[in-house]
């Protein structure tokens, strides 16, 4: 017997339709490149999607071509995360952090129509443009005239001025229809491409809305730190789009002083990033203590590495600002986990509830775990460690055009993620490494993880990555590459002291070596293997 309701597509012009009759006077405010503010309103950024959809049709851009994006966090790039998909087209955001050959590789591989470009990332395009074959039309969103723009540049304002509004007429895609499109940053492997539906990104949408998620409302202001060529942006510019929040794009000025501007002048009650920018922008707010008011801030979200209990701490207690830990993967649109606390574990001693508030926390709706060890699928103890299998309404169940990365998935549909984890009582997850970093010695495994964020909390270290040495007798040894906060000095001593009372001996480091920094991925994490390649041939001093 079939059901008696509608089959009400659920797709993105069904978001930007909403917006566009509830929140059209909601404000949208972006850092342009010269750092002042551009302001604007839903209503002039749902016209100018619309007129962005008839400007690419008339490109001859057509159902399902890739549209490619190389933009920062900015109102143009807003625009064409519904103006892409309202024209039939999927939009597939470029990092411009990357290799100018995996970004070459990258936009053959997704057969890149047009390419949109923020005009202060052209010298990034330039590298690659003549390697990119597919490309026939290259927009540039302008923010002066777009006279001197190179002559093969299409000025993005100029685009915009010659289409009619009245041509555009809502589309309604299938809900399975592709939508957007995104690249592993290719560090387990070549870049692999993430295609998501538009049922997956409107789930996705509101799944990260609910209460057990981001908790966004229409009284929210968003500043996403997390850039929108990075999964989305964790899909907060639809999130925010769907629930009528104000938006704050900082283009390209991600520096802990901007932001913190930013978050101040705007109201900011929500924001996201990895841990890189919250731990510089820690140190930032430790020197001008007293100096901000950030009472507006109501949740940070910070994911995309694991967030060390030093920081949660530091930041209620130095800032009243809470930290929320999230996890997830481009394969998974992205958000998986988010660790909100329930009643019953708010009951809990402080130290206990910060235990939970620094795991991954809880599945997001519609997002099922497990974990697999050595003997299947390990229990739900918070001690057994398995790698971590997921499904769910935004989960890839294969790689865009490519039979790599099939064995991703288990017989029975699951995506393996490559994280090695212990699931405990409440479902909450909590990673213990990823499965390449893990350290083995002498058939005992050691988290590089919690000896990271053991060494993040000595007052003198900035940032600390540990990585697997070879050893003769143990297989691995766990080696920790130090950068000191400005002006510190600590001696090997004291951090082996500093670590001592919280792990078993055979997990200390053997050696501490002290670096100016951490190589760190496209995506601000830190790049171990590049990390181990600096110290392969290491015989400690
Ligand atoms: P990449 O594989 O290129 O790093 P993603 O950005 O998709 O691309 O990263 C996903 C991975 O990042 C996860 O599989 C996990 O290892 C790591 N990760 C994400 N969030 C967290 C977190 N909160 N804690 C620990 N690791 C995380």
């Amino acid at each position: 017997l079939q059901g008696l309701t509608m089959d009400y597509k659920l797709n993105l012009p069904a978001i930007l339709r909403r917006a566009d009759q509830l929140y059209s006077r909601k404000e949208i405010v972006t850092r342009r490149p010269d750092k002042s503010f551009h302001r604007y309103t839903y209503a002039d950024f749902v016209s100018r999607a619309k007129k962005l959809s008839v400007a690419l049709k008339g490109l001859g851009v057509g159902e399902g071509d890739r549209v490619g994006t190389l933009a920062w966090n900015t109102y143009g790039h807003l625009e064409a995360y519904f103006g892409i998909p309202c024209a039939g087209a999927v939009l597939h955001t470029l990092n411009p952090r990357l290799h100018e050959d995996d970004l070459a590789f990258i936009a053959n591989h997704a057969e890149d129509k047009v390419m949109m470009v923020d005009e202060p990332l052209v010298p990034v395009f330039e590298k690659f443009r003549e390697k990119a074959e597919s490309i026939q039309h290259v927009v540039v969103f302008n923010y002066g005239d777009g006279a001197d723009l190179p002559d093969w540049a299409i000025p993005y304002e100029e685009l915009l001025a010659g289409a009619d509004e009245g041509e555009f007429e809502y589309p309604d895609p299938d809900e399975t229809d592709a939508a957007a499109l995104c690249y592993t940053s290719g560090t387990t492997g070549r870049p692999k491409g993430a295609l998501y539906s538009h049922r997956s990104i409107v789930l996705h949408s509101m799944m990260s809305a609910m209460g057990n998620a981001f908790s966004l409302g229409p009284d929210d202001c968003v500043l996403p730190v997390v850039p929108m060529f990075h999964v989305n942006a964790w899909g907060l510019p639809f999130t925010s789009a769907l629930v009528g929040a104000k938006q704050v794009m900082p283009g390209p000025h991600l520096d802990p002083a901007s932001l913190i501007e930013d978050y101040e002048q705007e109201g900011v009650t929500f924001t996201a990033g990895v841990p890189t920018v919250y731990l510089a922008m820690l140190r930032a707010l430790d020197a001008e203590q007293g100096e901000h008011d950030l009472s507006a801030l109501r949740q940070l979200v910070i994911g995309g590495a694991a967030v060390p209990k030093s920081v949660i701490k530091a930041y209620d207690e130095r800032h009243g600002i809470e930290v929320i830990h999230a996890w997830g993967m481009t394969e998974m649109d992205p958000i998986g986990s988010v660790a909100k606390l329930t009643l019953e574990m708010k009951e809990l001693p402080e130290d206990e509830q910060l235990e939970y508030r620094a795991k991954q926390g809880y599945p997001t709706s519609f997002v099922e775990v497990r974990a697999r060890g050595d003997e299947g699928i390990i229990p739900w103890d918070g001690q057994a460690m398995g790698e971590l299998e997921v499904r769910g309404h935004s989960v890839i169940k294969k790689y865009f055009n490519t039979d790599e990365g099939d064995d991703k998935f288990t017989e029975d549909g699951w995506f393996k993620t490559g994280d090695v984890v212990t699931i405990d009582e409440y479902g909450f997850i909590k990673i213990t490494d990823r499965s390449k970093d893990l350290i083995k010695s002498g058939g005992e495994w050691i988290s590089s993880v919690e000896l990271e964020n053991a060494l993040m909390a000595h007052p003198a270290v900035a940032e600390a990555a540990v990585i697997a040495m070879p050893h003769e007798r143990w297989d691995e040894r766990p080696l920790a590459a130090i950068v000191l906060n400005e002006g510190e000095t600590v001696t090997d001593e004291d951090l082996r002291k500093h670590l001592e009372s919280d792990f078993a001996k055979f997990w200390l480091p053997d050696a501490y070596e002290f670096v100016e920094e951490i190589p760190k991925t496209a995506t601000g994490k830190f790049l171990k293997m590049a990390l181990r390649e600096q110290f392969k041939d290491y015989t400690p001093s």
